[in-house]
């Protein structure tokens, strides 16, 4: 069954790998890490081994049982594109996304330059399937390089999403680019984001055409700081998203399809 995921920008999450290691600033308080070292030890927990990388060939096909569309964040306790994650692994990962073709698969990675020489060495000439949207995170301004590798990745939908927002951005050629997130930090010893960053982001999206969605301000207390931006939500998704209504944050919580015992993202 389907674990459904309290990320505003999408609907359930799929990990056939957990765990990751640090990369840049934006994974200095990574939720991932943080969740999943809880269990640490637990026997039988499914992070027994805490945020150590781990392949999970047994969840490799899960999407195909899911029958209800859904937006899938693949990996939101990892990073697809981690260098030692096998190739194999990955190319399962892929075959089952394109197979499950009802559903829209958000791979969001940091590792920008690793997924751009595997998606184009599988795509050479027709780009990956529209249904399965392909993104790189960027925390700060010298992270910027993530962007150029994903311009050069063979991909029908790209999007980025600037999250933990860590700096000033300044001015960004967005060409190519389908969708961009931007939110602040949140959690414990989360680092403040100025709201000229954001602004600088959501008028830029505003004025090239790019689809703009306002995730959160962030701080130690999410809730209250909300996601109102200049007296409204951005909750702009690609054109592509038709088949898929994403669940709207002030939906009731769906019941339906959820793994009663898997309250943690798995
Ligand atoms: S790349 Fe993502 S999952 Fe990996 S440590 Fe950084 S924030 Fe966490």
């Amino acid at each position: 069954m389907a674990v459904e995921s309290t990320i505003e920008w999408t609907d359930s999450t799929w990990n056939p790998v957990t765990g990751c290691t640090k990369l840049s600033a934006g994974c200095d308080h990574c939720y991932a890490e943080r969740f999943s070292e809880r269990f640490r030890g637990v026997v039988g927990h499914p992070f027994e081994h805490g945020f150590d990388l781990m392949l999970r060939p047994e969840r490799l096909r899960q999407p195909l049982a899911w029958r209800r569309p859904r937006l899938i964040f693949v990996n939101s306790m990892s990073d697809l594109f981690h260098k030692k994650i096998t190739e194999s692994h990955v190319t399962q990962v892929f075959d089952t996304m394109e197979a499950a073709d009802w559903h829209v698969f958000q791979v969001l990675t940091k590792r920008s330059s690793l997924m751009r020489n595997y998606i184009n060495k599988r795509y050479p000439a027709t780009p990956v399937a529209p249904h399965i949207w392909l993104g790189v995170s960027i925390e700060h301004r010298n992270t910027l390089s993530r962007l150029g590798h994903l311009k050069n990745t063979n991909a029908a939908l790209r999007f980025v999403s600037f999250e933990p927002l860590l700096g000033p951005i300044g001015r960004v050629d967005l060409t190519g680019i389908h969708w961009v997130i931007a939110g602040g930090e949140s959690g414990p010893g989360a680092r403040p984001m100025a709201d000229i960053w954001v602004r600088e982001l959501r008028d830029q999206c505003v004025d090239q055409g790019v689809k703009f969605f306002f995730k959160q301000w962030g701080g130690v207390n999410k809730k209250r700081a909300g996601r109102m931006l200049d007296g409204r939500t951005w909750d702009e998704l690609p054109p592509a998203v038709s088949t898929v209504k994403l669940k709207h944050p002030h939906d009731p919580p769906r019941h339906h399809h959820v793994d009663r015992q898997a309250s943690y993202p798995r």
